[in-house]
């Protein structure tokens, strides 16, 4: 089979951990940060970070109509963490003159969990995943509320939204890359025909 082409969203974050991950699944891997670039690949990773600084490189960059058309098109597309919040359509609490890039109709709030120092790891069932995963949660934030026609794919024990997916798009809260776990990346590769 040939080999896909998948991008992952580097303006900031933890692009390094998912280039790792998508490699170890025979990816080629595209740093994205021009249109171009953007333009070339089968799916996108959008890592975690910090929400407002990649919103804000992302306008800099001129990537960010490219990136609300490639989503809204169909492109598949993973975001975890501050990739989530970038997916979300409604940001409870956004820095100022912070927006999102669409793709998911849910409503996220940031830092939900408290500071750096509230960060911890725990075991999750995702849907459409054997086993348990690990997953680290770093000032990460959680979905308040979904629309009609997104699915949840993960919660925690006391029932609080953690992943979700919607047509082409994937969201998670949590970090399956920094501990080496592919199996989320997995999913989206099943999204790319
Ligand atoms: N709190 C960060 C934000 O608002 C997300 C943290 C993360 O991606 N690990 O973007």
């Amino acid at each position: 089979m040939a080999q896909k082409r998948i991008g992952v969203l580097a303006l900031q974050g933890d692009v390094r951990e998912h280039v790792d991950v998508l490699r170890k699944l025979d990816c080629e891997v595209v740093e994205v940060k021009t249109p171009a670039q953007l333009a070339s690949v089968q799916a996108l990773v959008i890592p975690g970070g910090e929400s407002t600084t990649i919103f804000k490189l992302a306008e800099i960059f001129d990537m960010l109509e490219p990136l609300r058309a490639a989503i809204s098109a169909g492109l598949p597309v993973l975001g975890t963490c501050a990739g989530l919040i970038l997916l979300s359509k409604t940001i409870l609490d956004p820095a100022s003159g912070q927006e999102s890039f669409g793709g998911l109709d849910v409503v996220v709030r940031r830092n939900a969990f408290g500071n750096q120092n509230d960060s911890f790891e725990t075991e999750l069932v995702v849907t459409g995943i054997g086993g348990l995963v690990h997953a680290a949660f770093i000032r990460a934030p959680i979905i308040d509320s979904v629309g009609e026609g997104v699915e949840i794919i993960s919660t925690l024990p006391d029932r609080r939204i953690v992943g979700v997916r919607q047509g082409k798009a994937i969201g998670i809260s949590f970090h399956p890359e920094v501990v080496g776990d592919s199996r989320v990346h997995e999913l989206l590769l099943e999204l790319v025909n």
